[in-house]
């Protein structure tokens, strides 16, 4: 598991209990579907029980110093942490909001780019469907290169655009809720 920010916590965010789909045998959700355990706004209600892959997933806003905005239930995107050991990142855009107007996501992206690491963006589609990604890095070089904004959320836009245009596979994953041997209540 990545090292976390000291002092930080998911605080009221739940977003990664929404977007993420379980597909284990104590507990199995479909995509985009809020887990039953999880009390919207406070967390996991079986915390101390719950299964071994929601004990080792953190986005990268618990494990790099971003700003306390970024959080996902604020900033409406999900920074992903696949892939960072190899150098990517993937920004789940959960919501399309301001923040993808912001300079320091412009800024942020611009350093993940200049340190050649390969970054995507994805989208997600109805629930019960998978995210679809592509990855960014060449298309937003040039604004990235030239210091341009503009440019930047242009070429962002467009590409959430065409990503929300493609068909959504659906995930096949059957609810099934029995961490700890019993159901949420
Ligand atoms: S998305 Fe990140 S901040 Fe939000 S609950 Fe999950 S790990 Fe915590
Ligand atoms: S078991 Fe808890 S931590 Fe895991 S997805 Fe459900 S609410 Fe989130």
């Amino acid at each position: 598991m990545l090292p976390l920010v000291p002092g930080r916590t998911c605080g009221g965010c739940v977003e990664c209990c929404r977007a993420i789909p379980l597909s284990l045998p104590e507990l199995s959700k479909p995509t985009g579907t809020l887990c039953a355990y999880c009390v919207d706004g406070a967390g996991c209600s079986v915390h101390e029980i719950r299964p071994q892959a929601c004990r080792v997933w953190f986005c990268l806003w618990r494990v790099v110093e971003l700003p306390d905005d970024w959080r996902p239930d604020l900033s409406g995107v999900i920074v992903r942490p696949d892939g960072i050991e190899d150098g990517r990142i993937t920004l789940h855009v959960e919501r399309v909001t301001d923040f993808l107007a912001r300079a320091d996501l412009f800024a942020t992206v611009g350093q993940w780019i200049a340190e050649d690491i390969e970054v995507a963006f994805s989208l997600p589609g109805p629930a019960g469907h998978l995210p679809v990604r592509a990855v960014a890095t060449d298309w937003l070089r040039p604004a990235i290169e030239t210091g341009d904004a503009a440019a930047f959320l242009e070429r962002l836009m467009a590409l959430l655009d065409s990503l929300s245009r493609h068909p959504f596979e659906p995930d096949g994953i059957e609810t099934r809720y029995a961490v700890g041997g019993s159901a949420p209540v």
